[in-house]
């Protein structure tokens, strides 16, 4: 039986032209900086330049995970009892706790809310904004816990004015950027515009092993910089992975829209459903299933799926998730929902 695995788009295996980039790659301590901070390893320099030019910012620097990259943004940002204000489904905030943690962080999230496309709502964050003195205000785009949701232009514009008015900067979880900017049909760059700072992974539908770039100001990399090596995140030959990550950046973004197609493909064929709820506007690489009223539990759902041949993931209290990436076929996503169709009727 053919396994269909919709787990993760972190399950993305490095190709052989990727991987032969390694060898021939110029590596350095990127630990040992000269006198404008620059590590000694030319391919780490080589990505992080490619990021800040890819994001429009001034400099890139490069962390060993999207985790390390958004706490590392977090404590460059803000102080202990610094208030944040983050969705309260951020994977920054639920997922990698780490600057809210009282063992670390100690920062305070303050929570806003979502319009009914899951794109923050201005009327909520004014209101924050205005009656609290916030240190950060966090976005996440494409938004993973909602399924793929986006924030477009026009929102981020309004939030950009929001920001500059009540003088609070934005970091973006941008884990999932460049599906976003498929899906929006924009540049990155238009979209990081209206941000601060920006994390982005390769490590996701990018297809490279390891690693995620934060961009940011000069100054702000620089002091982030400092802030990961706390973490212990400072790098010696990083340029072994950021090799692969600079092949993921001139290969793979274009292709990252069949990811999204595929995902729109696979839910598209998921009409007539009795008992279970498809996620109703499925915008980039991610598909939600919801099973609150369904009858069935989402671990027990994902266990009869795999006796299928269909490898799905629970996600919050009464869902699973599908995520699309470069080892999915459209035959695949297909095949995808004629599984889940068949398991509804079960039901
Ligand atoms: C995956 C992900 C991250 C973190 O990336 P890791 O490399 O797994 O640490 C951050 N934010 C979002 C939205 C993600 O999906």
């Amino acid at each position: 039986m053919k396994i269909i695995d919709l787990r993760s788009d972190t399950l993305t295996l490095p190709t052989q032209p990727m991987l032969a980039t390694i060898l021939t790659a110029e590596l350095g301590d990127d630990g040992r900086l000269d006198a404008n901070g620059r590590g000694e390893d030319k391919t780490i320099n080589k990505l992080e330049d490619m990021a800040a030019a890819l994001t429009g910012k001034e400099a890139g620097l490069f962390c060993c995970s999207g985790t390390l990259g958004n706490q590392a943004a977090l404590f460059t940002y803000c102080r202990p009892h610094g208030l944040v204000l983050v969705d309260e489904l951020q994977h920054l905030y639920g997922s990698e706790k780490t600057a809210f943690d009282s063992r670390f962080g100690q920062m305070e999230p303050l929570f806003y809310k979502f319009d009914a496309d899951f794109m923050p709502d201005l009327a909520d964050l004014e209101d924050k904004l205005k009656n609290n003195n916030v240190s950060l205000l966090c976005l996440e785009n494409t938004h993973n816990f909602t399924g793929g949701t986006c924030v477009n232009l026009d929102r981020l514009a309004a939030i950009r004015k929001l920001a500059d008015k009540y003088q609070v900067p934005i970091h973006m979880d941008g884990a999932r950027l460049f599906n976003a900017a498929a899906y929006l049909k924009v540049s990155v760059k238009e979209i990081c515009q209206y941000v601060d700072s920006v994390m982005f992974c390769v490590s996701k539908g990018l297809g490279a092993p390891v690693g995620s770039l934060l961009c940011g100001t000069k100054a702000f990399i620089d002091t982030a910089k400092e802030t990961r090596k706390l973490l212990g995140g400072a790098l010696r030959q990083g340029g072994i992975a950021a090799a692969p990550a600079i092949y993921a950046l001139e290969h793979n973004i274009e292709r990252l829209s069949e990811d999204n197609a595929n995902a729109v493909h696979c839910a598209s064929l998921l009409t007539d459903l009795k008992k279970i709820k498809v996620q109703a506007s499925v915008q980039t690489n991610i598909v939600m299933l919801d099973l609150a009223d369904a009858g069935i539990t989402p671990v027990d759902f994902c266990a009869k799926a795999k006796d299928l041949g269909l490898l799905i993931r629970p996600i919050l209290k009464t869902s699973v998730r599908l995520v699309f990436y470069n080892a999915i076929t459209a035959d695949d996503a297909s095949e995808a929902a004629s599984i889940i169709k068949k398991l509804d009727n079960e039901l």
